[in-house]
């Protein structure tokens, strides 16, 4: 009976699991996708609780209150801040599985353990290699995001570099099958250790060559080896549901990660060998421009008068959390009869989705919000592109200079635009960290300060309000 009722519900789980990813393609739709999610991991707990095999209840409750110990603090973190939340979270899931895989392969070992046959050893093998790098690999990740002193930021690059790393990796799978052919031979459990250390050692070596641009993506890879490490997870302790739930958080993890290489218009192997992300010195030419500034009264009237203007969002939009005042500006524009998009690049700010949630929690509608590949024919009609702490994702450099970091990325062709109005704090470069010749071309001019405040008062000069800086 409990296992019919186990066998239930891990179908449920897994349905669970599907819609919830599905759900959460659509902003429309995102919030029931994550309330999915949570009664589906709900379901998959309760029905691996009730399993005859669980006598020890104590260590599950255990479990349990570990988890909210360290999950309650990690739901608090800052938006900005979850791509590194995101990798942690990865880590912890590879340390799981290494230390299940560990656990498995010396309970075997033991009188009256699970009898250790080629099929289970090989997948305890996988669990392992893919758990522990994962584990490392995201460890590395998070310090990279954000910013630990003494991980460096840029990429570390030395000769014959992708031949330690692939050696390192050969090795551990070598020892892999060896251990697999003689599990129980005097030397294996030691091998198998050796495993664990050159997997742990492979994740921090995969990391270490990549640049800080680029961390998102490796976590969408990182994800994915997550997941496959839980699909090797289930196989050795015979649970299904460990099965679906980890081919779907490996398959999603690989999809991501293909949709952000594309719309960097990058490819995986430059992405995980190119040491993109390497600040390079800025340009004499972008240097030798002015730059040109606008008063906030000059910029209100230039909207005031517009008939269509684009607002492109970027990474400063969510350090501002400027995007409540987006949107009070929105209402002072579209209430004078003013045509208002969002031009929304793929890639803006520091996650897939990032300029969405932020511009959805301001209760923007959905219909404003324009993809890149729409809203860029539209850009020569339009009377002012607003730059709201967008940087690279702006950068007609991507265009042409085939030197720059960013060469071959779509942007949103802002510089198409009649005026360029353009929020910043500063003239210092965007993540890439590269020069962007947009904020000295003629019809651009800069409004310097935080996003949350500029707009404020551009808003407040529209409602004919006082009380500026
Ligand atoms: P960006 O190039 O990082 O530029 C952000 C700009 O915002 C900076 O120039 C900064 O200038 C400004 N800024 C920061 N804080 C601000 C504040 N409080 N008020 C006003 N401005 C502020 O951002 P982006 O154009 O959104 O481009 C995203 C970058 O991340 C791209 O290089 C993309 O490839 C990379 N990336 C994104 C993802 C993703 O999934 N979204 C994934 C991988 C890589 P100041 O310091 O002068 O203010």
């Amino acid at each position: 009976m409990t296992h019919a009722i186990a066998q239930l519900a891990a179908v449920l789980a897994t349905a669970l699991f599907i819609f919830s990813l599905h759900w959460m393609n659509d902003p429309k739709t995102a919030r029931r996708g994550v309330i999915a999610g949570v009664i589906g991991m709900l379901v998959a707990v309760g029905a691996t609780w009730v399993q005859p095999e669980i006598v020890h209840h104590g260590w599950i409750v255990l479990a349990i209150v570990a988890g909210f110990i360290v999950g309650v603090p990690l739901s608090r973190v800052p938006l900005t801040a979850v791509p590194q939340r995101t990798a942690l979270s990865h880590a912890f899931g590879g340390l799981a599985a290494g230390l299940v895989g560990t656990a498995e392969y010396f309970l075997g070992l033991g009188a009256g353990g699970v009898e250790l046959t080629a099929f289970r050893m090989s997948a305890i093998v996988a669990e392992i290699i893919l758990g522990f790098l994962t584990f490392t690999g995201s460890l590395m990740a998070t310090g990279k995001l954000q910013e630990v002193p003494w991980i460096p930021q840029r990429p570390v690059t030395y000769p014959g570099q992708n031949v330690v790393n692939i050696g390192v990796l050969a090795i551990a799978v070598a020892l892999g099958v060896l251990v697999v052919m003689h599990p129980a031979a005097a030397w294996s459990a030691r091998a198998f250790l050796a495993i664990a250390g050159f997997a742990l050692l492979f994740g921090v070596l995969l990391i270490i060559p990549i640049g800080g641009a680029d961390m998102p993506t490796v976590i969408s890879i990182l994800n994915s080896y997550a997941g496959l490490s839980a699909v090797a997870m289930g196989f050795v302790l015979n649970n299904k549901l460990l099965v679906t739930a980890g081919a779907l958080d490996g398959s999603s993890g690989l999809i991501l990660s293909i949709i952000m290489c594309r719309a960097m218009n990058r490819s995986f192997t430059n992405v995980l060998f190119g040491a993109f992300g390497t600040v390079k010195a800025a340009r004499a030419a972008g240097e030798q421009k002015a730059w040109k500034q606008e008063t906030v009264e000059g910029a209100a009237q230039l909207l005031e008068q517009a008939r269509l203007v684009a607002i492109i969002p970027g990474y400063g939009m969510a350090v501002a959390q400027a995007q409540h005042k987006v949107r009070e500006l929105y209402d002072q524009l579209t209430k004078r009869g003013v045509s208002v998009k969002f031009a929304i690049h793929p890639v803006a700010g520091r996650m897939p989705g990032h300029m969405n949630v932020l511009l959805a929690e301001a209760d923007i509608p959905y219909t404003a919000l324009v993809e890149m590949d729409e809203i860029n024919p539209e850009m020569l009609q339009c009377d002012v592109a607003l730059v709201v702490g967008a940087n690279d994702v702006v950068n007609p450099a991507a265009r042409y200079a085939k030197d720059s970091p960013i060469y071959g990325m779509p942007i949103i062709d802002a510089d198409k635009a009649r005026t360029v109005l353009a929020i910043k704090r500063s003239k210092n470069p965007g993540f890439a960290g590269i020069d962007n010749e947009l904020y000295v071309q003629d019809n651009t001019w800069m409004l310097f300060g935080d996003a949350k405040a500029v707009l404020g008062d551009l808003v407040k000069q529209l409602a004919g309000g006082s009380g500026l800086h």
